[in-house]
């Protein structure tokens, strides 16, 4: 095992989460795909067995606690990177209708790669949120956006939110500071159709500090948002 599969079942029961034999060996797959790429492409900092285990796969996992991800549900990963949260739910929902998004060519070869390698389905796409978003195809044709690692809160609602559905939610992974960010992002988060609806703290074994800011989509996003990133940067929400 390239990952250490019993620490993840241990945080997948916190989860309240069942893993099949199946699932452990996509995952260990997954894993040992990782660390070979890790070695020509610059994926990850994390490749140690816990760690994968804790900080990859159960941290992505962690998302169901506030998603209902089941088959046919369209969900969009933002700024996947290495596939997460993104690939570890399609392990754990393999029919989820699931797009994989980031700005870097080189690492959505990679997810490509791997998910087809894993005999799983997704879509990936090549761009920069803000200017994906804009597109009428893509607006609001989501049930959930997700996100890990890739903007403050208020920057990552204008990337995500228009992607949302009335309806539907955006699930933003967070860490230290969480309430603060939350509270930098209220006009972020109102002006973009969304809602706050909770944020929900996450326990796993490694003892991190983990929340997920879930927000629902209440009202269309404006036409005028996304704006161009350099807009977004200079002057947030
Ligand atoms: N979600 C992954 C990767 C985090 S690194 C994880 O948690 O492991 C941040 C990723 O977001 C990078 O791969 C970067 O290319 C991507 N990214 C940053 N800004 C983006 C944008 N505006 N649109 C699409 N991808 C973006």
């Amino acid at each position: 095992m390239r990952f250490n599969a019993e620490l993840f079942l241990q945080n997948a029961a916190k989860l309240q989460k069942e893993i099949t034999e199946k699932q452990i060996e996509r995952f260990d797959k997954l894993a040992g795909m990782l660390i070979d790429k890790n070695k020509v492409l610059n994926l990850t900092a994390i490749t140690d067995p816990d760690g994968i285990a804790v900080k990859h796969f159960a941290d992505s996992v962690s998302v169901t606690a506030a998603a209902d991800i089941k088959a046919g549900i369209k969900v969009i990963d933002i700024g996947t990177g290495a596939g997460f949260p993104g690939i570890p739910l399609l392990i754990m929902s393999p029919d989820i209708n699931l797009t994989l998004l980031d700005s870097t060519n080189k690492k959505l070869n990679y997810v490509n790669d791997a998910v087809n390698a894993l005999g799983l389905k997704a879509r990936v796409v090549h761009g920069r949120a803000e200017e994906i978003a804009a597109k009428h195809s893509e607006r609001e044709q989501y049930d959930y956006a997700v996100s890990r690692a890739v903007a403050s809160l208020g920057t990552l609602c204008e990337y995500c939110l228009p992607f949302v559905k009335v309806g539907g939610k955006f699930i933003a992974m967070k860490s230290e500071k969480t309430e603060e960010e939350v509270t930098a992002a209220a006009n972020a988060i109102k002006t973009l159709g969304g809602e706050l609806e909770l944020i929900k703290d996450i326990e796993l074994t490694d003892g991190a500090t983990r929340k997920l800011v879930i927000i629902k989509k209440v009202a269309p996003t404006p036409a005028k948002y996304p704006r161009p990133f350099a807009q977004i940067a200079k002057q947030p929400l």
